[in-house]
């Protein structure tokens, strides 16, 4: 579905992705995991298309990302600070990317209601982000993702402001959208649980490169060094 060909990312002199080969399939779940600064939402952004990669390509469903009009990558992304807009309603920020794309109304209508359903919005469609919890404004953020109905998902930490009680809730509410959507997605984390049962694959990221590729299970029990062996916990 997705596919990196040693894709590198400088921000003037300084280089911050070297070298990325990738290839998430249809379906896959993906985790990126590494410490702060070292290139994960770069990376998000370059695969949706946000930034251009200094060098190498980046194809969804084989067509260069950059070269497609971004309604047709078929990729939706979700952003830490959920990126909601102050003065629309739920109903509202769900709505915008849609009629953006041109969609009829009516499609608007359901797509928000099938959204609104499958992460128990209903009740808030009609509230401003100021008036609703941080757990609320995050599956908001997420109903936005899957009103577009896209093929691949990036998610950017989406959990992290939230606390634990409720990021175990949304962690499984994202497994079972997986598992109920069948898209391909793409999830950065800093926990090791998150990375542990959402990831069918998990890419360790170190100073902008990959340093292992692996199922949780494949990187729990056989890291390639301590570096990857501290981010999954595996007892050294
Ligand atoms: P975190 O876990 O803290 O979110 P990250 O892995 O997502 O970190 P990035 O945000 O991708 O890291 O940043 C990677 C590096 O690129 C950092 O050194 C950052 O300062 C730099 N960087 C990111 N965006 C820009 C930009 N627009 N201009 C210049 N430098 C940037
Ligand atoms: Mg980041």
């Amino acid at each position: 579905a997705l596919k990196l060909d040693r894709v590198c990312k400088s921000f003037g002199k300084v280089q911050v992705l070297h070298d990325i080969d990738l290839a998430v399939e249809e379906g896959e779940f993906v985790v990126f995991v590494g410490p702060s600064g070292c290139g994960k939402s770069t990376l998000l952004r370059v695969i949706a298309g946000l930034e251009d990669a200094t060098s190498g390509r980046v194809e969804i469903g084989g067509a260069e990302v950059t070269r497609t009009p971004p309604a047709k990558r078929g990729i939706a992304m979700v952003f830490q600070s959920y990126a909601l807009y102050p003065h629309l309603d739920a109903r509202g920020n769900m709505a915008l990317g849609l009629r953006q794309e041109g969609q009829p109304k009516g499609v608007i209508a359901e797509r928000i209601a099938e959204a609104a359903r499958i992460l128990s919005l209903e009740p808030y469609l009609d509230r401003r982000p100021a008036e609703l919890s941080g757990g609320q404004r995050q599956r908001v953020a997420i109903g936005r993702a899957i009103t577009r109905q896209p093929r691949l998902f990036l998610f950017d930490e989406p959990l992290s402001n939230l606390d634990a009680a409720l990021r175990m809730n949304t962690r499984i509410e994202i497994a079972q959208l997986h598992r109920t959507l069948g898209a391909s997605m793409i999830y950065v984390t800093h926990d090791q649980t998150e990375a542990m049962t959402l990831a069918d694959r998990i890419v360790v990221l170190r100073d902008g490169r990959i340093e292992q590729t692996g199922s949780p299970m494949e990187l729990y029990n056989d890291p390639a060094n301590r570096f990857v062996a501290g981010f999954l916990g595996a007892p050294s």
